[in-house]
C-alpha cells in the first residue's frame, strides 16, 4: 500500500454535529494536511432509518463554514456489497457465526453472570448449535445476528494519545457485525473502509477504545493494514460535568448562529486538552504547523463555550471593513459612514450580532442616563451643542465650550456627557461617536 497519510472524519448523519465531533474532525484534518496527505469525509449511513439527508448537508455546511475542506466524500450506503463480501470472507474462515438470542435472553444471561461475579461477556452458546437447531431457530425467529469470533488473546497497540493500550480479547463479547434484519453495523463497515481507502491514522473519541480492540482483530483477519490509532479524551463542562447530554446544545450550527467566528472555534479546539496554549490563530496554516497529536493528554478535557467569545472578539478586532462590509451594509449603515462605524464598534463587540445594537444607538439615539447632580450641567451643555452634522473637531470644540461655561473638567466633564449621549459609561471614542450620532435624545 502507499504510505500517503490518509485520515477520515466519519460522522453518522443522524443529528447535527457538535463541538465533540469537531474535535475529531479537526484532529484528523490537521494530521492529513500537515503530512500533505488526504482527508476523507466518510458518511456512516448504514442505518437507513436514522440517517437523514438533511444531516449530511448540515455536516458539509458546518465543515465548509470552518474551512475544513475534504478531498473526497465516501458514503457507506453505497458500499454495502463490499461489506457483504468481507462478511463472507469471515464466514469462510470460520470467524463469523449466527446467533439467535433475543435481547431479553441476552439481558438475562448478563444478569446471571454479574450475579456470579463474572464479567458480562457473551457466552458463545450459539457456537455449539447444530445446523438443525439453527434451522429451527431461524424458522421460529427469523435470521440471527452475525458475530465475529474474537481471539482470546491480548490486543495491544501504541495509541497516539493513550500510549500503550492492552485489551484482553476474552473480556469483550464477540461483536455483532450484522443485525438480524441484515443491516451492516458500523464496526464491520468501518474496518472494510479503513482498509480499502488506505486510512493510515484514525483519531476518534475514547469511547471507541474497546471498538478499536475488536477492529484490530477484524482488520488482521481480513488481511488489512492496521492504522495508527489515537483516542482523544471526552469533553466535559467547565466544572468537569459530563457534556454528553448538553452536546445537543453545542451544535456547530448553533454556535455559528450565535455569531461565533470559525477562527475562534478552530483556535480553541485545535489546542484544548494539549500542552500548547490556546491562542487566536487566524490562519489555518498556523494551526496545521503547530499541531501535534502527541501533545494531547488523556484526562477529560474541560470545554467552556464562553471561551469562544473573547476569541471571537479578538478576531473581529483584526478585521478590516472590507471583511464585514456586507454585514455593515445590511444594518443600513450608509457607505460613507461605514468605515467610521466599523472603526468605533469593532473594539466594542463580542460578535457581529452586537453591531445591530450600536447602529440602533447611532441612528435612533440612546436613552440618556443623567445623574441628579448632573441635570443642570447637562442642560447647560446641551444648550451649547450646535446642530449637526458633526465633524472630527465637533466634540473637542463643544467640550471646550462646556468646560469654559461650567468650570467642569476631566472625568466630571466627560463622563456625564458620554452617559447623556450614549446611555453608557463605557464605549468608543466620543469624537467619533458624536459624528455618527444622528439623534441626540438628551437635547430633550
Ligand atoms: N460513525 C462513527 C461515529 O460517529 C465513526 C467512529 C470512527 O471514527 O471510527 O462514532
Amino acid at each position: 500500500m502507499s504510505d500517503k497519510t490518509t485520515t477520515r472524519f466519519a460522522p453518522s448523519p443522524t443529528g447535527w454535529i457538535h463541538v465533540g465531533n469537531l474535535r475529531t474532525a479537526l484532529m484528523n484534518y490537521l494530521i492529513a494536511r500537515k503530512a500533505g496527505g488526504e482527508f476523507i469525509l466518510r458518511i456512516d449511513d448504514t442505518d437507513p432509518n436514522r440517517s437523514k439527508e438533511e444531516y449530511v448537508d448540515g455536516i458539509k455546511r458546518d465543515l465548509e463554514w470552518l474551512g475544513l475542506h475534504w478531498d473526497r466524500v465516501e458514503r457507506q450506503s453505497s458500499r454495502l456489497e463490499k461489506y457483504h463480501d468481507a462478511a463472507q470472507k469471515l464466514r469462510d474462515m470460520g470467524l463469523f457465526y449466527e446467533a439467535f438470542e433475543t435481547p431479553t435472553e441476552l439481558d438475562l444471561k448478563r444478569k446471571k453472570q454479574l450475579n456470579m461475579g463474572k464479567p458480562p461477556v457473551y457466552d458463545r452458546a450459539a457456537l455449539s448449535l447444530s445446523d438443525a437447531e439453527k434451522d429451527a431457530l431461524r424458522a421460529e425467529r427469523g435470521s440471527g445476528v452475525w458475530r465475529f469470533k474474537l481471539e482470546h488473546e491480548r490486543i495491544v497497540w501504541n495509541d497516539g494519545i493513550l500510549g500503550d493500550v492492552s485489551i484482553d480479547g476474552a473480556s469483550v463479547s464477540d461483536p455483532v457485525l450484522i443485525r438480524g434484519d441484515g443491516q451492516i453495523l458500523y464496526t464491520l463497515a468501518s474496518v472494510v473502509d479503513d482498509t480499502d481507502m488506505g486510512v493510515t491514522n484514525v483519531v476518534r473519541g475514547s469511547d471507541h477504545v474497546t471498538n478499536t480492540g475488536t477492529q484490530i482483530q477484524i482488520i488482521n483477519a481480513l488481511g488489512g493494514h492496521v492504522p495508527n490509532f489515537a483516542h482523544h479524551s471526552l469533553l466535559t463542562g467547565p466544572q468537569g460535568e459530563a457534556l454528553s447530554k448538553r452536546l445537543g446544545t453545542l451544535a456547530l450550527k448553533d454556535l455559528r448562529e450565535a455569531g461565533i467566528a470559525p477562527q475562534a472555534l478552530l483556535s480553541l479546539m485545535a489546542r484544548l486538552g494539549s500542552s500548547d496554549p490556546v491562542e487566536l490563530r487566524t490562519e489555518m496554516s498556523e494551526l496545521i504547523d503547530g499541531f501535534d497529536i502527541n501533545r494531547f493528554g488523556s484526562a477529560p478535557t474541560k470545554f467552556d463555550a464562553e471561551d469562544l467569545k473573547p476569541l471571537t472578539a479578538k478576531f473581529l478586532q483584526t478585521l478590516p471593513l472590507a471583511d464585514v462590509a456586507e454585514e455593515v451594509r445590511a444594518l443600513g449603515v450608509p457607505d460613507e459612514q461605514a468605515e467610521q462605524f466599523w472603526s468605533v464598534t469593532r473594539d466594542n463587540i463580542t460578535t457581529l450580532h452586537d453591531l445591530a445594537g450600536w447602529w440602533k444607538m447611532f441612528s435612533e439615539g440612546a436613552d440618556p442616563v443623567i445623574e441628579d447632580e448632573d441635570r443642570e450641567f447637562i442642560s447647560q451643555a446641551m444648550a451649547l451643542l450646535p446642530e449637526g452634522p458633526f465633524d472630527a473637531d465637533s466634540w473637542s470644540n463643544w467640550t471646550t465650550a462646556v468646560k469654559e461655561a461650567t468650570g467642569r473638567k476631566g472625568k466630571g466633564l466627560f463622563m456625564p456627557l458620554r452617559k447623556a449621549l450614549t446611555g453608557q459609561a463605557h464605549g468608543p471614542e466620543m469624537a467619533t461617536v458624536l459624528q455618527l450620532l444622528q439623534v441626540i435624545k438628551a437635547r430633550g
